[in-house]
């Protein structure tokens, strides 16, 4: 098996987190390496989703795998396993929302709840470059909705009240500090 990178994490507040990625035109042999990048280091740093800003390239994809925040009694869990979303675009949301803690491979240590719509309908093209559209609950929404933010520069953080942002400043400032550490390699701060 060929031996593919874990590529360093970019974390906050790096300048690429905040802005609006590019789309894809063309599905090069070269984005298709990137992408096999993307699930490497999705994998090695045990996230269940991971977009490409978080790897310092700013271009509209991210991979997840949400079936490990499935119970396995779970009846109604849909699990997808990899899956890779390009050009994506939420279509549809429902009424409903729901809050859960999440957490992001760009803030580590900091979790937090995060009100989001219970159900969506996202458009996108798939590995192959093909038109797809899913309806999507339960953790595979949530992790979309979370990873399509990284596309637009919005951090789940940006998601919570100002209020609770204000108890997570200290911790916010040591990961833009880079005094942190994780499981897994964190790109170098820029100075
Ligand atoms: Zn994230």
């Amino acid at each position: 098996m060929l031996n593919m990178p874990i590529l360093p994490i970019v974390t906050y507040n790096d300048p690429i987190l905040l802005q609006i990625a590019e789309s894809v035109v063309e599905l090069t042999s070269e984005l298709d390496d990137f992408i096999e990048d993307l699930f490497e280091t999705m994998e090695g740093a045990d996230g269940v989703g991971l977009a490409a800003p978080q790897v310092g390239r700013s271009v509209r994809i991210f991979v997840m795998n949400a079936d490990l925040m499935y119970d396995e009694e779970d009846e109604k869990a849909n699990l997808l396993g990899n899956m890779v979303f390009i050009n994506p675009e939420i279509v549809e949301y429902s009424k409903e929302k729901v809050s859960y803690q999440e957490g992001c491979l760009s803030l580590p240590g900091l979790l937090d709840e995060v009100n989001r719509p219970d159900r969506i309908r996202i458009r996108f093209k798939d590995e192959s470059f093909q038109d797809q559209e899913l309806e999507l609950d339960g953790w595979n929404a949530r992790v979309v909705q979370h990873e399509l933010d990284h596309l637009d520069g919005i951090l789940f953080i940006d998601r919570i009240s100002a209020f609770k942002r204000t108890l997570h400043r200290g911790s916010l400032q040591k990961i833009d500090e880079g005094s942190v550490s994780a499981s897994y390699p964190l790109a170098d701060k820029k100075s």
